[in-house]
């Protein structure tokens, strides 16, 4: 992924760098017109500069997907690994590297069918890291099949005839396990919102889980086209220790002041009832995150001798 003009392994951060969104792009994305992995790859490339997160001391991780080639288009220490492990890779990497700041990005097919093992027990665990769930209700690189949150009735080329299961609920799925932490919503039309909703994951301490409505105009276009046009069937969640954008004041005028301290009330906004919600759900800073209750203490070579006799002792006869 590194095109830093030098191995990252062998570069020493450099304090007084100033990174800009140049320094982190690194491959022309490949998505199609359109899609709304573009405005996302933006977002966090801005989250980066404004930052100013040392690519060197940056990771992100993704499964396989459309939204798992976002690795390949960052400069900073990538894994694209294989369906539905994102999350574990990552955790992986915290606990190992609690230093580095690790973001995973996944698709809905990704994160709510091979990986959702691990998307509920991530979510227990609790390890401080970014999960951006980029939901378009498809399998698109694969070329449309129904995937846990496509819409029930929409047809694709497994279904034909239309989904006929209602969708899985990330939102209310991720707000049910317990030691969540942080679950939040946006959508990829939103830059603004978009922007700020992982600035605030990122700021917060522990697993932070943002499902991104995400257009894909190849295979869903018209799953949010209407909340595209029309403002009005959005509603944003605002309270301080949320998300609040003044800037979108004058287009969204439905607001609800949401506590996101408040779990009862994030899983009541989390039901569908046809409105489009965008915001922070639930945020909890109290738990404990994984990397420390899990932290194994560094020991010399001479530590690690005398602790391996004293085991093999307690056995000997
Ligand atoms: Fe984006 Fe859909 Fe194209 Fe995949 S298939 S790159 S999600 S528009
Ligand atoms: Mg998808």
């Amino acid at each position: 992924m590194s095109d830093l003009g030098c191995s990252l392994l062998a570069c020493a951060p450099d304090e007084d760098r100033e990174w800009t969104m140049e320094d982190y792009a690194s491959a022309v994305a490949r998505w199609c017109p359109g899609c709304g992995d573009h405005a996302i790859l933006t977002a966090v490339q801005r989250l980066l500069e404004a930052e100013q997160l040392p690519p060197e001391q940056t990771v992100f991780v993704s499964g396989i997907g459309c939204a798992s080639r976002f690795p390949h288009y960052l400069n900073t220490y990538g894994f694209h690994g294989v369906h539905g492990r994102a999350l574990p890779v990552a955790t992986g990497i915290k606990l190992r590297r609690p230093d580095l700041d690790v973001f995973v990005v996944m698709g809905d097919g990704d994160c709510c069918s091979i990986g959702a093992a691990h998307w509920v027990h991530t979510t227990r665990y609790n390890p401080n890291l970014v999960a951006l769930m980029l939901d378009n209700g498809v399998y698109g690189l694969t070329k449309n099949q129904t995937s846990p949150t496509s819409p029930k009735g929409v047809a694709s080329n497994t279904q034909p005839r239309g989904a006929w299961l209602p969708p899985m609920n990330p939102l209310a799925v991720t707000l049910g396990v317990a030691n969540v932490s942080f679950v939040a919503q946006t959508g990829d039309w939103v830059p603004a919102h978009l922007y700020a909703t992982i600035l605030a994951a990122y700021r917060h301490r522990g697993f932070a889980f943002v499902r991104i409505l995400q257009r894909c105009p190849q295979y869903t276009m018209g799953l949010f086209e209407a909340a595209v046009r029309d403002p009005g069937m959005v509603e944003l969640l605002v309270h301080p220790g949320g998300v609040e954008v003044p800037e979108l004041d004058r287009i969204y005028q439905n607001r609800v002041r949401h506590d996101p301290s408040d779990l009862d009330a994030a899983r009541r906004l989390a039901e569908p009832d046809g409105k489009i919600r965008l915001g922070v759900f639930y945020r909890n800073e109290t738990l404990p995150v994984y990397e420390e209750t899990r932290a194994v203490p560094t020991r010399s070579a001479a530590e690690k001798v005398a602790l391996l006799n004293a085991e093999l002792d307690r056995h000997a006869v």
